[in-house]
């Protein structure tokens, strides 16, 4: 079994991540958004073979042998049995406040004026391609898809199993037949969806920005990689999301390394509400430093962002990687506290904690709502 798991792990690359950054592209424009240096107008970021890089022009590409090194020596974390809140369903209809729901992950319900979405939905047991093998949800889903209210949106950061789910993309397909989301995906990811017959696909670039039912959606660059199979490993885009929805801004980091891409996002801008930023999936440093930061590195992000108020993700839901499930909220509070930023400013939720978020004020949980 340990073969096959090792194969597998090398094909889905769900746990995301070497620490193996190639030169920088020589044809990469200085400010990395534009190339003109070989007299065209190729993106900095799009090298001529069709993959992508990241915005420091390194691309993250796993080695085979320091992928069998990590599987080989690693001590899988224990799984924990964490409180699971069951949101009244009734109850998220329609709220008068903006709220958010941790579904488990990166996955998260946001409604704001009116507008229902998702962001990276994983509702399934597993972060796998396979039914019985792969990554397995430790934590139930506090929700069934069956159970949300009308979605209006969707963002998808990257093509990882933990965050790209085609089952829970058709169980939502189902639900919605007739009135589908419209789901936000960075350059390549189209296909993959249209594969699912899912047509109502926005396929987005770095810095650019659609407009829909009121709301502004703009992929921004953060430090990640791609692979979904043997043959495809960055030629799709990751992306992390800024979604307008009238006054109220958000941010959803997706997956990234640190990198000085936030203080950029931070400046270019500003006026971040709400942010949700990953805590975990950051151990063996040496195997994941460049594409999954650590609590202290998102307190960090956090503070580049100038976001006004954020939520910890990607942890404690899957066992993806070496630390124990419940270090990233321990490691995170003392970095919050080194920083004199409050807990409430930069929080960790429960699995379908349900929390008010009025600007300029602490979130709330609102616990009449969970039980
Ligand atoms: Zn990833
Ligand atoms: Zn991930």
């Amino acid at each position: 079994m340990r073969t096959v798991t090792l194969l597998l792990a090398s094909v889905l690359m769900v746990s995301g991540c070497s620490a193996r950054p190639e030169a920088p592209d020589a044809q990469s424009g200085e400010n990395g958004r534009a190339d003109s240096s070989a007299g065209n107008l190729r993106p900095a970021h799009h090298k001529a073979d069709g993959t992508f890089v990241n915005t420091d022009g390194t691309a993250i590409s796993k080695s085979f042998t320091d992928l069998l090194r990590w599987r080989w020596t690693r001590t899988e974390p224990e799984a924990l049995p964490f409180p699971v809140l069951k949101p009244d369903p009734a109850k998220l209809q329609n709220p008068d406040s903006p709220q958010i729901t941790w579904i488990g992950h990166s996955a998260f319900l946001l409604q704001v004026g009116g507008k229902n979405i998702l962001t990276d939905p994983h509702f399934t047991e597993r972060a796998s391609p396979l039914s019985f093998l792969g990554p397995e949800r430790v934590v139930e889903s506090p929700l069934t898809v069956e159970e949300l209210p009308h979605i209006d949106a969707i963002v998808i950061s990257h093509n990882h199993y933990d965050h790209l789910d085609e089952k829970t993309i058709r169980l939502l397909d189902e639900k919605q037949k007739h009135n589908p989301p419209l789901y936000f995906v960075p350059l390549g990811l189209k296909k993959e969806l249209n594969g699912y017959d899912i047509e109502e696909v926005i396929e987005m670039d770095w810095w650019e920005t659609h407009e829909f039912s009121g709301m502004q959606f703009t992929a921004l660059p953060v430090k990640h990689w791609s692979q979904r199979n043997f043959f495809d490993r960055n030629k799709t885009l990751w992306a992390g999301w800024l979604v307008d929805i009238g006054e109220f801004r958000f941010f959803h980091t997706g997956d990234s390394g640190y990198s000085s891409d936030f203080a950029k996002i931070g400046e270019d801008y500003p006026g971040i509400d709400l942010a949700t930023i990953p805590i975990g999936a950051y151990d063996p440093r040496w195997f994941m430093k460049d594409a999954h930061m650590s609590p202290e590195e998102a307190a960090q992000v956090f503070i580049d962002l100038k976001a006004e108020k954020a939520i910890g993700m990607h942890w404690g839901t899957f066992i993806l990687t070496d630390e124990e499930m419940d270090e990233p909220p321990v490691r995170l509070r003392a970095a919050l506290k080194k920083n004199n930023i409050r807990v409430t400013d930069f929080s960790v939720m429960k699995h379908g904690e349900v929390l008010r978020v009025i600007i300029g004020q602490s979130p709330e949980a609102i616990s009449d709502i969970s039980d």
